[in-house]
């Protein structure tokens, strides 16, 4: 008997952009505001693509990337979801250093990568722009897209969908 297929999926970046929030609304549908982020809380779910039937697990990290934890992170997954917060300039520099991080430690392996603006809600506030966002990804190969955790379930579960797609796909060619 083979074991059942399961993808790894780690949520990174910098504290207070999301990142619960955007895990919560792709497994639960709903936005609930506040979410304690003193550690790190693994979900697990089924998703079925194609009649294949596989387990996820969802890493949701709290703010530990500077003390080791990212690099045993980054160690553990295979599919990574990078947030940003689309009003907080700093976490976009913070999500261009995790993406080198995932250079240098995974690479030549494969991952999948998604790169995540949140908070597209508060648009009279950007600091990041559309265009930002999508340069960054293109320049280190990720998926990209802006959603809001807070006003909508579709942007989110459509990200998490097509990471999670991407990271089947690669296992299946294995
Ligand atoms: P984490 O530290 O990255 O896990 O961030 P949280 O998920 O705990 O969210 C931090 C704060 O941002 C909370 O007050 C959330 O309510 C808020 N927040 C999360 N997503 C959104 C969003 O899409 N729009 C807005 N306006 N606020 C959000
Ligand atoms: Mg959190």
């Amino acid at each position: 008997m083979t074991n059942a297929p399961r993808i790894k999926v780690v949520v990174l970046g910098s504290s207070k952009v999301g990142k619960s929030a955007v895990v919560v609304r792709y497994l639960t549908k709903r936005y609930i505001g506040e979410y304690s982020s003193t550690s790190d809380f693994l979900y697990r779910h089924n998703v079925t693509f194609d009649n294949v039937t596989t387990e996820v697990e969802i890493l949701d990290t709290s703010k530990c990337a500077k003390n080791g934890c990212l690099y045993e992170h980054i160690r553990w997954g295979e599919a990574f979801i990078i947030v940003y917060s689309v009003v907080d300039k700093h976490s976009f520099h913070e999500a261009q250093e995790i993406l080198n991080q995932l250079v240098k430690l995974k690479l030549p392996s494969y991952y999948t990568s998604l790169l995540l603006g949140n908070k597209r809600d508060l648009d009279h506030s950007r600091q990041i722009c559309v265009d930002d966002g999508e340069e960054l990804s293109l320049q280190y190969g990720c998926q990209f897209y802006e959603v809001s955790a807070a006003e909508n379930f579709a942007g989110v579960s459509l990200a998490f969908q097509s990471v999670l797609r991407e990271a089947r796909s690669v296992q299946l060619l294995r």
